[in-house]
């Protein structure tokens, strides 16, 4: 049994762009993925969590075409050996997937995890442990329980107009990794193209296809850098680490 991680980074990270000069790319618009946080880029954050995984047999990154040879660069750099790969990416995150995925040989039965590039401060125990929920459940995500009340609204031209409350016990914010059997993901990934399906996360496309993914509890450390104001926040956690 292996354990393989597929890493999309193949995003423009448009909502970031006020912040986006912040040295760590090659020009004024780097995507947030290449900014960095602690003196090193996000991606590289991220990798190193799953390096310092053991079980993990090998990671593909994906990125956009333009950005190959600077993150096999970064790779060398910063010293990561080669269970990194870096594969060109798609249109969007699910695409992105969809080719590293086809780029990765491995046996039905090998664990398959993917986590967004800019969820930096993902922890290994975490990964650990959805490594394990993959092999017991056949599929698992990382979950982060609600605090807040949870309200379902209509979107009407005068606003967001509250149709239901949804019980907070019963929502979980979905972050990554996600993960399943190889076998699994690629039959979801098959079923999601031929019916032209576009989800946001890979748990979407296993729900449909049938599959039970389990939730494994994430935490707040584990947030998706996306605004600009983000940046500052892990910061501030990563000092706490330190
Ligand atoms: O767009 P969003 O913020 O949800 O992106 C989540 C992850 O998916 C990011 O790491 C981003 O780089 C990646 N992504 C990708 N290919 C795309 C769009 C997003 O790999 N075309």
């Amino acid at each position: 049994m292996g354990v393989f991680v597929i890493v999309p980074a193949a995003g423009i990270g448009t909502r970031m762009s006020t912040a986006a000069s912040n040295g760590a790319g090659s020009g004024s618009a780097a995507p947030k993925q290449f900014l960095s946080i602690g003196g090193l880029p996000i991606l590289i954050h991220s990798l190193r969590a799953f390096l310092a995984v053991e079980r993990v047999k090998g990671i593909y990154v994906a990125v956009r075409g333009s950005e190959m040879d600077r993150v096999k660069a970064q790779v060398a750099e910063f010293g990561l050996g080669d269970r990194v790969h870096v594969v060109e990416g798609g249109e969007n995150r699910q695409d992105s997937v969809a080719k590293a995925l086809a780029a990765l040989e491995a046996q039905a039965d090998d664990v398959v995890l993917v986590h967004d590039a800019v969820r930096p401060l993902i922890d290994v125990a975490i990964i650990e442990r959805t490594i394990d929920a993959v092999l017991e459940h056949g599929a698992a995500i990382v979950g982060l329980p609600a605090v807040d009340t949870i309200k379902q609204v209509e979107r009407t031209a005068h606003g967001a107009i509250i149709s239901s409350t949804i019980p907070r016990e019963r929502v979980v914010y979905a972050q990554t990794p996600q993960g399943a059997k190889f076998g699994l993901l690629k039959r979801a990934f098959a079923e999601a193209a031929a019916d032209e399906f576009l989800g946001t996360d890979e748990a979407s496309l296993l729900e449909r296809a049938g599959v039970q993914v389990s939730v494994v509890v994430g935490s707040a450390k584990n947030f998706k850098i996306t605004q600009p104001g983000d940046l500052e926040l892990a910061e501030f956690y990563l000092a706490g680490a330190r």
